[in-house]
């Protein structure tokens, strides 16, 4: 079993207990509300799993700082055990209200695949039946029991112990035993000190934690692709970074607070997020002077690119993302897609393009960024657009529009001039 693991932060107090401490004398009479949170991918990550596990608890320190002022965390095989720590003085019900409530924001944490909210018994099989009958009282259809041992000594097998529960369920409520597909499950967990019980549990976000894999930039515009691809990127473990153009001063500034409202909406999956806002309006103009044609757009999102790689230095990002998704407009073809690639040396990613735009939408309803996206705003991409827009870009003509308004020069200034906001927590 790994060990305890101590966290602190200012409005949190994350105290470590080392379970060996935790003597099965000290947890007679135990009945505690609490969170077990299962890990997925992030166990099977070897040598480098401690520092998985630690980023992970502190993405949880993060995802409830303001919210719960004391947890307490453990760290076991594969799973992470929250328990609320309140004063002595707090009313009744207040301990359970605050697991509902650490369960509601574990949903949103990666690298988190299932959250259980769940009572914590002392490790006697009688304590650990009558939590799991006071839980499936009033429930209704059939149910199955899965027990399962983390500790491996305990007197009790697993089936013995599934097999009472069960039984008393059946004998107090009447509720048929259906293992196969019952409407509801009791799961029992016998640990080194304490059994858990709990009923389903919910879904989490799954993927990585983030910061695992490193840093992004996202170019975000405030239409439905960007923040699915966002939300893609943050769940293979990036820590992202959001960039939006607008067409200021040419247009209002209507974008960007779609921009900030879809970036508050994506917050809750990493918190502290940073939004870069650069005014392109102008840049756009001086584009279109130089005689870009029928290669506007795509002149325009290689100048975002080099605009979106003098950012990412300084936010220490080494990814690009977009939510390019092949053939969905002109400037994602693949020769075009090609000539931007080759205005930056940062690796592009582009998680959306392989989706149907009914596929993306989905995700960001599912995400609720969908109704943001949808509001309506003017997109710098409309502004100034050719009659006729190029599919098959050719780089050396993109260089000579380039070489004639000093792109990279200009890339510069414009990153130079962007405006950062540091998002608060999102309450
Ligand atoms: P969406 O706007 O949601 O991304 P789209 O179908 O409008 O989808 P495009 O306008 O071609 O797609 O843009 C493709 C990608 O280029 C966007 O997903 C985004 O990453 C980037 N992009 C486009 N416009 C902007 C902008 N104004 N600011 C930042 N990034 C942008
Ligand atoms: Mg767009």
């Amino acid at each position: 079993m790994s060990d305890a693991v101590a966290m602190t932060c200012q409005t949190l107090d994350m105290t470590a207990l080392p379970a060996s401490t935790v003597t099965d004398q000290a947890t007679d009479g135990l009945h505690e509300p609490c969170v077990l949170l299962k890990l997925g991918e992030i166990v099977l990550k070897g040598r480098n799993r401690q520092q998985f596990e630690r980023l992970l608890q502190n993405n949880i320190r993060l995802a409830l700082a303001g919210v719960v002022t004391g947890v307490r965390l453990w760290q076991r095989d594969g799973v992470i055990v929250l328990t609320p720590q309140l004063e002595s003085a707090a009313t009744p019900g207040a301990a359970e209200a605050a697991a509902d409530l650490i369960a509601e924001r574990m949903r949103d944490v990666m690298g988190v695949v299932r959250v259980c909210r769940a009572v914590r018994v002392a490790k006697d099989p009688d304590a650990a039946i009558e939590a799991a009958v006071a839980l499936a009282r009033g429930r209704q259809g059939s149910f199955g029991v899965r027990a399962k041992r983390r500790d491996k000594r305990f007197h009790v097998s697993s089936a013995d112990l599934a097999a009472a529960i069960g039984s008393r369920i059946q004998r107090e409520q009447g509720n048929a035993v259906n293992l196969r597909d019952p409407d509801f499950v009791v799961h029992v967990e016998v640990d080194q000190s304490e059994i858990f019980v709990y009923t389903d549990g919910m879904p989490g976000q799954g993927g990585l934690p983030v910061s695992m894999s490193g840093r992004g930039l996202v170019l975000m515009s405030g239409g439905i692709d960007s923040p699915v691809a966002a939300y893609r990127m943050m769940r293979r473990g990036l820590y992202c970074g959001f960039l939006h153009f607008s067409g200021m001063p040419l247009t209002g500034p209507e974008s960007v607070y779609k921009a900030y409202a879809l970036v508050r909406q994506l917050d809750r999956f990493q918190h502290g997020s940073r939004l870069y806002v650069v005014a392109f309006g102008r840049a756009q103009q001086r584009l279109a002077a130089s005689g870009s044609g029928r290669l506007q757009i795509v002149a325009q999102r290689r100048l975002m690119l080099k605009t979106a790689q003098a950012i990412a230095r300084r936010a220490r990002a080494s990814a690009l993302i977009t939510g390019d998704s092949l053939g969905q407009v002109s400037s994602q073809t693949l020769t075009n897609i090609t000539a931007l690639d080759e205005a930056v040396s940062l690796p592009i990613l582009r998680p959306l393009i392989g989706l149907d735009k009914t596929e993306i939408m989905a995700e960001a309803r599912r995400i609720a960024t969908l109704s943001l996206s949808q509001l309506p705003d003017q997109d710098c991409c409309s502004l100034l657009l050719p009659r006729q827009v190029e599919t098959r870009a050719r780089i050396a003509d993109l260089h000579k529009i380039e070489a004639r308004l000093d792109a990279d020069d200009l890339a510069d200034e414009l990153a130079a001039a962007a405006q950062e906001y540091r998002l608060g927590r999102s309450a």
